[in-house]
């Protein structure tokens, strides 16, 4: 398959990279990427998940836009308060690119529903504001073998890794979090506060890393850096990179 000249046209800066390149875009194309919560980290990362090409999208997020979501949540408007960030989601991406496919869920996610959603999907970018959410996403992704991105963001800190742990080898998030949190709301930005620019430089970067997973055995951008933990801090500002270890003992991902 090959790209029709209106979309060599809008996606030339991205060819014309040796580490993209036609095959490149062409296998982004193809791609289906589940964006799990479109908040501070979802709506940074749904832009240029959508502006990088990817063909195919499932947007999930059961919330409603609030006015205080737009200090952080790009795609929303003042029109959008009230109305459901699914929907509303669904309206920015067929205004940016309508060639691309989206589906969206507006379902609180759980542990029952969870597997689901995520079936069949190349990548989850999971940017939901709790734990129970986020070890549920993270055990269907193991059980369904699909790769996690899993980003969050408060106050100046952000975080952004990669899972892959259906894989023999390879920790999943659960590894990283443990089981503590299975059951305990953890949602804390409105106490604790965000820097707005903070949520973008965390989304746009794990839309970086997205794309890395996406093209894996395609191009030479494709290394997805299984178990790798990046941690931006705004206020040095920098970053450091933490690995994290497979737990033997996983109940999320352990084989035995
Ligand atoms: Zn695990």
């Amino acid at each position: 398959m090959s790209l029709s000249p209106a979309r060599l046209d809008r996606f030339a800066r991205h060819i014309v990279l040796p580490e993209i390149g036609g095959a490149g875009q062409v296998a982004l194309s193809r791609r289906h990427v589940v964006v799990m919560g479109l908040g501070g980290i979802g709506s940074p990362a749904l832009q240029y998940l959508a502006a990088s090409g990817i063909g195919r999208f499932t947007l999930v997020d059961d919330d409603t836009v609030d006015v205080s979501n737009l200090q952080r949540q790009t795609i929303f408007t003042q029109r959008d308060t009230g109305h459901g960030k699914a929907t509303s989601a669904r309206r920015w991406l067929a205004n940016f690119d309508d060639t691309l496919s989206v589906e969206i869920s507006d379902a609180r996610v759980t542990k029952d529903n969870a597997g689901g959603i995520v079936a069949g999907a190349d990548l989850v970018l999971d940017g939901t504001d709790n734990f129970a959410t986020r070890l549920a996403v993270s055990d269907a992704c193991v059980a369904a073998s699909v790769p996690l991105l899993s980003a969050a963001v408060g106050r100046f800190q952000g975080q952004v890794g990669a899972f892959a742990g259906h894989l023999a080898d390879q920790p999943c998030y659960r590894c990283f979090v443990g089981d503590a949190f299975d059951a305990e709301d953890c949602d804390t930005c409105a106490e604790d506060g965000m820097l707005g620019a903070m949520a973008g430089w965390t989304g746009s970067f794990a839309a970086m890393q997205a794309v890395r997973v996406l093209l894996e055995g395609v191009s030479a951008f494709g290394r997805p850096q299984w178990g790798r933990l990046h941690l931006l801090d705004g206020m040095a500002p920098g970053m450091r990179t933490l690995n994290i270890a497979k737990d033997p003992a996983c109940k999320g991902c352990a084989s035995t």
